[in-house]
């Protein structure tokens, strides 16, 4: 259970942001998320932990403006005063072959997945540090283990927080705050809603448990790394992709 503990879900809006911060109030943890603009959907996540009995701060602040995430972090710590979890959630794709990829793309890619996990991260080891406990996890992906062509922005920016997680996993063990990753494989969203049918069916047959994932299956594992029972585990990366990794 998380019972008084407060959870911050970046990207909380939509998808798996939001099963996760459904997931995390099921367990008992007042919730606080960010989202980038989708005021609709972010009130849908904001009703939906509200109906199970926490409470909830919904905040649009863009992770990749160190401006943003200080007033996120300030909003967090003036209406809970503290941060017990820290779920870096938010990411954002621009998909095309490198040839073709504009600058603009793989910096907005770069500046959203990589630099705001970053600066999330940097914002919360402090309240966590004074606490002398905390939780991570931040989303990374299957295809930072795979590679994927058309997505070299995105692999590089999620190939870079595995690599982040683990620095920071050594940084602040000292001060028993684990930091841990997970990789979903192809899960359904928005994001991977917009994609060609032929690159859906072509990743879909290439899934040993024969079927996408839900963002529910993602908060799940999150859910457990966010636990009193993983007090013992960091640095990790653990991928729920139906086998896809493996
Ligand atoms: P999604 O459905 O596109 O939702 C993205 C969420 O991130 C939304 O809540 C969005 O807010 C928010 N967001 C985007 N840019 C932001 C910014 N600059 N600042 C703050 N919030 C921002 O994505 P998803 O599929 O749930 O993916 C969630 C995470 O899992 C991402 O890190 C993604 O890379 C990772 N992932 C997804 C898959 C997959 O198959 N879906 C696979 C592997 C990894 P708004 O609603 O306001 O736009």
């Amino acid at each position: 259970m998380l019972k008084g503990k407060l959870a911050l879900v970046t990207g909380g809006s939509r998808g798996i942001g939001r099963a996760i911060c459904e997931k995390l109030a099921s367990l008992g943890a007042d919730i606080a998320f960010s989202y980038a603009g989708n005021e609709a959907a972010a009130r849908e996540t904001e009703a939906a932990c509200r109906a199970l009995g926490v409470r909830v701060l919904a905040r649009q602040a863009d992770v990749g403006s160190a401006e943003a995430v200080a007033g996120l972090f300030e909003a967090v710590l003036a209406e809970f005063g503290r941060v017990d979890i820290l779920v870096n959630n938010a990411g954002i794709t621009r998909d095309s072959l490198a040839m073709r990829m504009k600058e603009a793309d793989f910096d907005a890619v770069i500046e959203t997945n990589l630099k705001g996990t970053f600066l999330t991260m940097k914002a919360a080891a402090r309240p966590m540090m004074k606490q002398r406990a905390g939780r991570i996890v931040n989303l990374t992906s299957v295809v930072a283990l795979r590679g994927n062509a058309g997505q070299a922005n995105y692999c590089a920016s999620k190939g870079g927080v595995i690599s982040m997680t683990k620095a920071m996993a050594r940084e602040l063990a000292g001060r028993g705050i684990t930091v841990n990753a997970v990789a979903p494989g192809f899960i359904e969203t928005d994001m991977t809603a917009v994609l060609p049918e032929e690159a859906k069916s072509s990743m879909a047959a290439s899934i040993p448990l024969g079927r996408m994932g839900r963002p529910e299956d993602v908060a799940e594992a999150v859910a457990f790394l966010a636990g009193d029972g993983a007090a013992y585990i960091t640095g990790q990366v653990l991928a729920v992709d139906g086998g896809m990794a493996m």
